[in-house]
């Protein structure tokens, strides 16, 4: 599912989840503000999303429905190139071994120099297995890359507390408090655009009208990120409003 050779451009911002659809929930609005911007913008997704499947039912072909819904969110949002991990099943990531999904990301990393990464934070917002463990992994990869010499300047993790689904969850420090505040207002449609792209999950249906309804209340949207490498104090008095 690669779209362009990834050594026509290097830099720019990579977000590194882990399921078809995580993108449209957590990042869409920074990612399309990058792509904007002229900020080559990359996704790398652990798993292909197959165990998504409403109750009962075992479509082998399912996988491939949910990457059609990714390719279809990846156009709204601008991505340059969007990556599928090979050989990682949808809710068992946190069963393979760990050093060679950091090796992989390390890999993929290392091969595009993005400026920055957004991943999962410790409690992966729902507190997925999946979402732990690949946020955790990136930020392995991310320090030996620094080893290097070649680490991306920052790492941010996804802090969604200026969305509809704030109260939902169990957020980890790090992603119940945001140091970067992102105005995706002029974006928005785009967000709620790719939400709908991922029309086999009714979660992503509901999350685009709560959004949608955000919007209509408020006239104005954000997105929320905590910058964990290096690690920044609490902003005062202003939110910092981009991320490369
Ligand atoms: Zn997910």
């Amino acid at each position: 599912m690669t779209h362009h050779r990834p050594d026509d451009h290097t830099g720019g911002l990579a977000a590194v989840l882990a399921h078809p659809d995580d993108e449209s929930f957590g990042c869409a609005g920074a990612l399309a503000r990058a792509h904007d911007a002229g900020r080559v913008v990359r996704l790398l997704v652990a798993t292909r999303g197959e165990a998504g499947q409403p109750e009962g039912e075992d479509d082998p072909s399912f996988a491939d429905l949910r990457e059609d819904e990714l390719r279809c969110a990846a156009s709204k949002i601008g991505f340059t190139e969007v990556t599928v991990l090979e050989g990682y099943p949808d809710g068992g990531v946190a069963d393979m071994p760990f050093a060679e999904l950091v090796d992989e990301i390390a890999l993929w990393l290392g091969d595009r120099r993005p400026d920055a990464v957004i991943t999962f934070g410790t409690h992966g917002i729902t507190g997925h297995p999946d979402h732990v463990v690949v946020g955790s992994a990136t930020r392995w990869a991310v320090e030996r890359l620094a080893e290097t010499g070649i680490a991306p300047h920052a790492i941010y993790v996804m802090a969604p507390v200026f969305g509809p689904g704030t109260k939902r969850y169990d957020l980890s420090p790090e992603e119940g408090a945001a140091s970067h505040r992102i105005d995706i207002t002029e974006v928005a449609g785009r967000k709620i655009a790719a939400l709908a792209c991922h029309a086999s999950q009714p979660d992503a249906a509901q999350e685009a009208a709560e959004v949608q309804a955000l919007l209509d209340r408020d006239g104005v949207l954000y997105e929320g990120y905590t910058r964990v490498r290096p690690a920044v104090p609490n902003p005062h008095p202003k939110f910092d409003t981009r991320l490369v």
